[in-house]
């Protein structure tokens, strides 16, 4: 049999407290993602930072890894197409099970986990199916395709996400000599 060498980006050494029920391990992690995670409008771009923080405790079955992930993923808004980018906060708990118990998913190899694949998992579960660039986006208008979110007087009647009212400030200045309907 050959012996398995576990590398990787995510893995971790859990050699001094295998079998030592009890004992616990922190680990904080920051690493580019090694791929491109998630295939809809959003996704974790390969190379994306990926920082994790992660408590690896010692069980009778084997190791158990509980913790957070912190990223960003990036993509298009569902509703009006713009590009979009937002962090992700994600946690997750997995049991690796010692080699020669019953079928898990995760297995201790070699002293090591590998907390890739669980990783990878949590962030895709968590990414949006229906990203939106913000909650209340009015999306396209469907004859001229044009966002209806630059539409002048269209933030008068939305309320404005703190985050995009130092840009829309900016944005509106010129539309102040524009002819307004005052009722
Ligand atoms: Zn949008």
């Amino acid at each position: 049999m050959v012996r398995k060498h576990v590398t990787g980006p995510f893995v971790l050494p859990v050699r001094d407290i295998v079998h030592r029920p009890g004992e616990m391990r922190e680990h904080s992690l920051d690493v580019p993602s090694p791929a491109k995670w998630g295939e809809g409008l959003v996704s974790v771009v390969e190379g994306e930072p990926v920082a994790v923080d992660v408590r690896l405790e010692s069980v009778h079955e084997g190791i158990l890894a509980s913790g957070s992930v912190d990223t960003e993923y990036t993509g298009i808004c569902g509703r009006c197409l713009i590009d979009i980018a937002e962090p992700l906060e994600v946690e997750f708990q997995e049991l690796f099970a010692y080699p020669g118990q019953e079928e898990t998913d995760f297995e201790v190899q070699d002293d090591h986990v590998d907390l890739e694949t669980l990783v990878r998992e949590a962030v895709v579960l968590a990414l949006p199916f229906q990203p939106v660039c913000q909650p209340d986006c009015p999306g396209l208008d469907p004859a001229t395709g044009e966002r209806l979110a630059d539409r002048p007087g269209y933030e008068q009647r939305a309320p404005v996400d703190p985050r995009w009212a130092a840009l829309q400030d900016f944005t509106t200045d010129h539309d102040d000599e524009a002819p307004r309907s005052r009722g």
